[in-house]
C-alpha cells in the first residue's frame, strides 16, 4: 500500500536533512516538502481517440495495431484512463484557449482557429454567414491557467505549439499569457516542416521568414534532430533548471506533432514496413511523441520527482481523416465516424490519462464524460490555487480530482457538455458543417446550422459511431435537449451564423417550416 502524499513527502524531508546524505539531496530533489507537486500537461495535437496502442473500444481503428506507445501504456497502468474524454471543440484554438480559461469556447468568444491578427480564417459558405468572434485569441490581461499558477509560485514553461494569440498580437508570445518560458511557442498552429535539416522552415535559408516556420531551436537546426525530439530535450533541461532552483513547475508540453505535415522520424520509419507511406510516417510521428513522454518520464524519475508530478496526456481535438491520409477518407478513427473539424464522435473524442503515484490508483478507469475545460479547475485544484473571484464565477469545468478517490461518485457525474463551432472548417466531409451540441448521458443532440437548421439525436452507449438518427422516435427527448442546449448558448451569448440576413434560430426555436 503507499503512503499519503503528504507522508511521503516528510520522509523524504527526513531523508534528506540527516547529515550523511546532503550530498544526496544536492544530486535529487531538493523540492521543498509542503511545496505544491509539479505539473507535467502533455497535450499532442490532433491525436485521435485511437490513434494510440491504448486500446478504448473492443473495435480498433485501422492502423491501432501498429502503433507503439510504451510509455502511454505505462501511464495507463499507472494511472487513470478516462473512456468518454472530450476536447472542448473539434479544432485547434478553442479547445487550447478553454484549458487555459476554464471557459467553454462560446464563453471566450475563440470559436475557430487563430492565426493573423484581425483576420478571420474561416468565412461564409454557400450562404451561411459565420459570426464574428475573438480572431485574435488570448490576449494579455486574459485571466489564464499559466498565469495564476506563475503568480502561485510556479515556474510556467511552455514547450512546443501554442496557438493561442494572433500572429502580429502580443498573445503570440506564451510569456505574455502567464508562461515564464517559451521553447518554439508563437501563434502558428502547425511547423513548416519536422526536420532538423530543414531548419524547421518552409526555406531553410530563410528560416523564421514564413510564419509557420518554427521560432527558437536554432542549436538544432542542421542536425537530424526531429521536432518532436528537440522540444522533449529542452524541456527536460527546463525542469533540470526549475528543479534546480528549487521550484515546483508547471510544463505545458504541446508537440507540433501529430499536425500535419504528415513529415515521418526516418529513426522510425523501419517500424513501419506494412505500412503505406503516409501511414508509415504517420506512425513514427506518434511514436515519437511517445518517447518524447519518455524522455520526461525518465527526467523526472533521475531527479526523483515523478511521485510529486501530476501528469495529464491528451489531445486538443480528434484524429485527422478528412485529407492528407491514406484513403478512405473519414474512417481513421473507427468505430467512431469522422474526424478532426466534425461534430461527430471523429471530431471532438480524445484521450486522456491521468498519472500521479501515491494519489491516483494504477489501473483505474472512469466512463464519466468529461472535457478538456475542466483541466483549469482541476490543476487549480492541484496546485491548491484559486483564479480572481469574477474569473472563476464564469468557470465551466469540473475539478476532477475527487474521481481519483476510487469509488467517489462526483454529484456532477449527470451533467451535460456542449460544443459550438458556428464556422466551416476548410474540408468536407461528415459532421463538418458549422453546429452546436449537446451530451447528456447517452444521448447526443447535434444541432446542425446550415445548410438549414436540423437537429440529429444518437445513443451513443447503442450507437457509437453515429449512424441512426432517432430524432423522429424520440421527439420529446428531442425537445428536452434542444431547450437544454439553447440555455447554454444564451448564457455564454454563443454567437450564431446567419442566412438571408436572418440570425440561425436557437434550437428551441425551430418550426416545422425552419427544419428540413
Ligand atoms: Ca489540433
Amino acid at each position: 500500500m503507499r503512503l499519503p502524499l503528504s507522508i511521503q513527502c516528510c520522509l523524504l524531508w527526513l531523508f534528506f536533512t540527516s547529515p550523511g546524505v546532503l550530498h544526496a539531496q544536492d544530486q535529487t530533489s531538493k523540492q521543498v516538502p509542503g511545496t505544491p507537486p509539479n505539473i507535467v500537461f502533455f497535450i499532442v495535437d490532433d491525436l485521435g481517440w485511437q490513434d494510440t496502442a491504448l486500446s478504448l473500444h473492443q473495435e480498433s481503428a485501422p492502423f491501432q495495431q501498429h502503433y507503439r506507445t510504451p510509455n502511454l501504456q505505462r501511464l495507463a497502468r499507472e494511472g487513470l484512463v478516462f473512456s468518454n474524454a472530450y476536447a472542448s471543440s473539434p479544432v485547434c484554438t478553442p479547445t487550447r484557449t478553454s484549458i487555459m480559461t476554464g471557459r467553454s469556447p462560446q464563453a471566450n468568444g475563440i470559436t475557430y482557429w487563430i492565426l493573423h491578427k484581425d483576420r478571420d480564417t474561416g468565412g461564409p459558405r454557400d450562404g451561411t454567414v459565420t459570426p464574428r468572434w475573438n480572431v485574435n485569441g488570448l490576449q494579455p490581461g486574459d485571466v489564464t491557467l499559466p498565469g495564476i499558477l506563475q503568480k502561485g509560485g510556479y515556474r510556467t514553461i511552455h514547450a512546443g505549439k501554442a496557438h493561442l494569440g494572433a500572429h502580429g498580437s502580443d498573445g503570440a508570445d506564451p510569456k505574455n499569457l502567464g508562461f515564464e518560458v517559451n521553447i518554439a511557442g508563437h501563434a502558428a498552429g502547425a511547423p513548416s516542416d519536422f526536420r532538423g535539416r530543414r531548419n524547421y522552415s518552409r526555406d531553410p535559408e530563410n528560416p523564421g521568414a514564413k510564419v509557420w516556420d518554427v521560432p527558437g531551436l536554432e542549436k538544432y537546426h542542421g542536425t537530424d534532430t526531429y521536432l518532436t525530439e528537440a522540444l522533449a530535450l529542452e524541456a527536460a533541461t527546463a525542469i533540470h533548471q526549475a528543479h534546480q532552483d528549487g521550484k515546483s513547475f508547471f510544463l505545458h508540453f504541446s508537440p507540433y506533432a501529430v499536425h500535419t505535415p504528415i513529415i515521418a522520424n526516418q529513426r522510425h520509419l523501419e517500424n513501419y514496413p506494412d505500412l503505406s507511406k503516409v501511414e508509415a510516417a504517420y506512425a513514427t510521428m506518434i511514436e515519437s511523441v511517445d518517447e518524447a513522454l519518455g524522455v520526461l518520464l525518465k527526467t523526472l524519475e533521475k531527479l526523483e520527482i515523478l511521485d510529486e508530478t501530476f501528469i495529464v496526456f491528451t489531445s486538443d481535438n480528434g484524429g485527422l481523416s478528412a485529407h492528407t491520409r491514406e484513403k478512405p477518407h473519414h474512417r481513421h478513427n473507427h468505430p467512431l465516424s469522422s474526424g478532426k473539424g466534425s461534430a461527430l464522435e471523429g471530431g471532438t473524442r480524445i484521450p486522456l490519462v491521468m498519472h500521479w503515484p501515491g494519489v491516483i490508483e494504477g489501473g483505474a478507469r472512469s466512463s464519466l464524460p468529461v472535457i478538456s475545460h475542466d483541466h483549469f479547475p482541476t490543476l487549480l485544484s492541484i496546485a491548491g490555487l484559486v483564479g480572481p473571484a469574477d474569473h472563476m464565477e464564469q468557470v465551466e469545468g469540473q475539478d476532477l480530482t475527487p474521481l481519483f478517490e476510487s469509488g467517489t461518485d462526483p454529484e456532477w457525474q449527470e451533467r451535460a457538455l456542449y460544443w459550438h463551432m458556428p464556422h466551416f472548417w476548410g474540408p468536407r466531409g461528415p459532421g463538418i458543417q458549422p453546429f452546436s451540441s449537446i451530451r447528456r448521458g447517452d444521448w447526443k443532440m447535434i444541432y446542425y446550422h446550415h445548410p438549414k437548421p436540423k437537429r440529429v439525436l444518437y445513443n451513443l452507449a447503442e450507437d457509437i459511431g453515429e449512424k441512426r438518427d432517432l430524432a423522429a422516435e424520440k421527439k420529446k427527448l428531442l425537445e428536452l435537449l434542444s431547450k437544454d442546449l439553447a440555455d447554454h448558448l444564451r448564457k455564454t451569448a454563443a454567437a450564431m451564423p446567419s442566412r438571408d440576413g436572418q440570425t440561425i434560430p436557437m434550437p428551441d426555436q425551430l418550426s416545422g417550416s425552419t427544419e428540413n
